[in-house]
């Protein structure tokens, strides 16, 4: 097996197919956002190694399908006291090739493990149905059976928590996996996939490629019809291309796409609170998160406040080296990233956005932007829809409760939407006319593996996490049995 050392933990660094490790025909460099440099060289997966991939996990998916819920629950326990024996090399790992800081790392290593030590428990009572046929003479048992051999494609801005929730999800059900990392970060997912393996996942089972060609990954495999499932993670426009491709072969497709959330504070709201909760929901991950506060929407009697306490908090924010004390923000994930939103601020600029904070780029080597803070006045749904993945926060002010929900909804996106309030009954009347698959009260955090998490609209096609996150996986089978 070969590998590479990052920052003084080892990580394989080649394709994990049928329970072994192989090089590639190419491989391709892993940078560090925060210095610009290359910290591991991969394998560069091709379409013929994705094909080999399915292979395995066809081969494996009736065998693992027919494990008994009790030993599966077991090996998933396993799994998880074996990630959790190596959540600080996770974490390491984690900032050396995404650049988020390393407090951020091992808080998404918690949850990821979370989700296994949550899926673990539920393994062993996913339950089936019994009712009487309608006419009488017959009973209907319904049971729920693994969809096969599964596409999990991840993104790069949460490596560790959307590889577990996915693979977590597939396997639990009892499906087989082709896992397929984010190029810009294939080591968290080796770390994850060699943890499974030494936990007892059989060959087969799961299966891990890198590549810096996707398309020709999902060509290879799509077109493929042992592939029973897509669960897709990414930008709204990939998820579109491949949810065409999936209509090809009526893959069973489940989609969790991009955001534009909004971040509505209200009159009657705790607005230190609401500050808080922004300061994170907004500055995690430098703002390259999907459930991200990307519109945040002030009543008019509280938004000097909050836009004051707000600028005071950001200004506080430390950018710099995710390995550095006391970083708040790390770099952008890449210079062509990076460009996107200098490009973003100027069109800010040109709708006669006011910037209250930063709004420059930082000198140095690696893709850092400041913490910037808009004030925006500008209804342009172009600009204002566009999910910002950015450490940009863009503030609006409306006059009244409607004008809040009407402006929250007027967007492509459906994912996450943020509500505060004091008044709770308000709360729950304004969350159920909110068209967002979640919304958040009083508070600007939402995963977590007990709950269904997903969007409306543009945002995506099914759940993760929760039953529902299991159930994506499983088809019903229903047996109508004659009794007399
Ligand atoms: P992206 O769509 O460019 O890439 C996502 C993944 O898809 C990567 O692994 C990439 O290599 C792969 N990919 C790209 N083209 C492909 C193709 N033709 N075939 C197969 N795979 C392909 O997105 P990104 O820029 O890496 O991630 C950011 C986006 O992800 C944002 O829009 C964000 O909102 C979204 N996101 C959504 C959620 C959610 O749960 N809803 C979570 C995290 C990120």
């Amino acid at each position: 097996m070969s590998s590479t050392v990052v920052h003084g933990r080892v990580v394989p660094t080649g394709l994990y197919i049928d329970g072994a490790w192989r090089a590639g025909v190419k491989t391709f460099d892993v940078t560090d956002p925060a210095t610009g440099k290359v910290i591991a060289e991969v394998a560069d997966a091709t379409g013929t190694e994705a094909v080999e991939a399915l292979d395995a996990a066809a081969a494996a998916q009736d065998a693992w399908a027919a494990w008994a819920p009790r030993a599966r629950a077991d090996l998933f326990h396993a799994a998880h006291r074996l990630l959790t024996e190596r959540a600080e090399d996770f974490a390491v790992v984690m900032t050396a090739e995404s650049g988020k800081p390393l407090a951020e790392s091992r808080a998404e290593f918690a949850l990821s493990a979370g989700f296994f030590q949550w899926y673990a428990e539920q393994v062993a009572h996913l339950h089936g149905t019994y009712a009487h046929g309608s006419p009488g003479g017959y009973r209907i048992v319904t049971t729920h059976q693994p969809v096969g051999p599964s596409l999990l494609i991840t993104p790069w801005n949460f490596p560790l928590l959307m590889s577990a929730r996915k693979a977590g999800a597939a396997l639990a059900a009892g499906c087989t996996a082709v896992m397929k990392s984010a190029q810009e970060t294939p080591l968290t997912g080796a770390l994850f996939v060699q943890t499974l393996h030494e936990a007892g996942f059989p060959a087969g089972v799961v299966n891990l490629l890198h590549t810096t060609t996707s398309p020709a990954i999902s060509d290879a495999v799509m077109d493929d019809r042992r592939l029973r499932k897509i669960s897709f993670t990414g930008s709204t426009g990939v998820g579109s291309h491949l949810l065409r491709k999936a209509a090809g072969n009526i893959v069973n497709a489940s989609m969790e796409l991009g955001g534009d959330g909004p971040f509505v504070v209200l009159a009657d709201a705790d607005v230190d609170l609401a500050v808080e909760q922004a300061i994170v929901c907004k500055f995690r991950n430098a703002g390259q998160a999907c459930v991200a506060a990307n519109r945040i929407i002030l009543h008019s009697d509280v938004a000097a406040e909050f836009t004051e306490k707000f600028l005071a908090r950001a200004r506080e924010l430390r950018v710099g080296n995710g390995f550095g004390e006391g970083v708040d923000v790390g770099p952008i994930i890449s210079e062509r990233q990076r460009d996107r939103v200098v490009r973003l601020v100027g069109r800010f600029r040109d709708q006669g956005a006011e910037v209250l904070l930063g709004g420059e780029p930082v000198d140095g080597p690696g893709s850092f932007f400041e913490p910037t803070v808009l004030r925006v006045d500008s209804r342009d749904r172009e600009l204002c829809g566009e999910e910002l993945f950015a450490p940009l926060a863009a503030i609006y002010t409306v006059a009244s409760v409607r004008e809040a929900v009407e402006f929250a909804n007027d967007s492509d996106y459906g994912l996450a939407a943020y509500l505060f309030t004091r008044d709770v009954s308000r709360a729950v009347a304004i969350a159920e006319k909110l068209d967002f698959g979640m919304v958040g009260v009083n508070r600007g955090i939402m995963a977590d593996p007990a709950a269904a998490f997903g969007g409306t609209k543009a945002s995506g096609l099914g759940r993760e996490g929760g039953h529902d996150g299991i159930y994506e996986f499983l088809e019903p089978k229903y047996l109508a049995i004659t009794v007399d």
